[in-house]
């Protein structure tokens, strides 16, 4: 399983001088495994990530949203396969019903934010209603929905192929509030024990660290965490390999510099700051 990082960033998209390094680009991450494609969130990254689908012989894709904040779909309408007749496209969605889950991006695509609709979209697409808890398959990928503490819900996503496991847990505030849980060294309430118990040994997990501490304690209704608690659930968990994702739009070139130093000697488990353009291979 090889995991590329399209776009890293958090609430917006964020061009210019001072996110140059790191990537402005709001969050797209894609999976491949055995030449099947799962791509994860639509935000801006996923612009330049149709552009190298296209230099690709597969016409086919897994689409998998976690929520409908704008960050995660605005790059749908710009994501070339959509305009490729034949490609098909398989898009999940945490949702109840196939048309609920069809909603969802339609109240988007109804041609008033964006001159496509969603009943004019040329591709091959179709809608999968998803929910938490209840495991699912996409071509070589073994799948659950993990639900994140996020203002209006998120879903994070357990990911299996080829031996290999990756969490896609981005937007979720701590599921524990401060003092409480893992990251107080006390026992996890059932919340948080449902994302640690998915994250138990995985090879990989992506997870939100937008805040710092003192940002989340002023907003913590906002649905976003901070590096010392995504490590402490890692460690917890035993996972192998953690990204910190989701960076806050002010997070500059410098900021992220000086967290990526100050998190790098971390041992137990390692920890890469997301950059767009980052490439991991699972398979070694
Ligand atoms: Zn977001
Ligand atoms: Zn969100």
């Amino acid at each position: 399983m090889k995991i590329r990082f399209w776009g890293v960033r958090g609430s917006i998209p964020v061009p210019g001088t001072s996110t140059a390094r790191w990537g402005g680009n709001s969050s797209c991450v894609e999976v491949v495994h055995d030449g099947s494609i799962l791509v994860l969130d639509c935000g801006t990254g996923a612009r330049p990530l149709g552009r190298d689908l296209f230099a690709r012989p597969e016409r086919e894709l897994d689409l998998l949203f976690t929520h409908f904040h704008m960050d995660h779909i605005i790059g749908f309408p710009f994501f070339g396969p959509v305009y490729a007749p034949g490609y098909r496209m398989r898009v999940t969605v945490p949702a109840f019903s196939v048309e609920e889950a069809r909603d969802r991006l339609a109240r988007f695509l109804n041609g008033i934010y964006h001159p496509l609709r969603i009943r004019d979209v040329p591709c091959d697409l179709s809608f999968h209603p998803i929910q938490p808890g209840r495991p699912f398959t996409r071509g070589p990928f073994e799948i659950v929905g993990v639900r994140l503490n996020h203002p209006g819900g998120a879903v994070g996503y357990r990911i299996t192929a080829g031996g290999r496991t990756v969490c896609y847990f981005t937007d979720s505030a701590p599921l524990a509030r401060p003092g409480e849980g893992v990251a107080a060294g006390q026992e996890a309430p059932t919340a948080e024990r449902h994302v640690v118990d998915a994250m138990r040994g995985v090879d990989l997990v992506i997870f939100d660290t937008m805040f710092t501490f003192d940002e989340y304690l002023e907003k913590m209704s906002w649905g976003h965490a901070y590096p010392e608690y995504a490590v402490a659930l890692a460690k917890e968990a035993g996972v192998k390999h953690l990204v910190m994702f989701h960076h806050a739009p002010d997070a500059s070139d410098e900021f992220l510099d000086q967290l990526e130093s100050n998190w790098q000697d971390h041992a137990d488990p390692p920890i890469t700051l997301a950059k767009e353009g980052l490439a991991v291979d699972l398979e070694g």
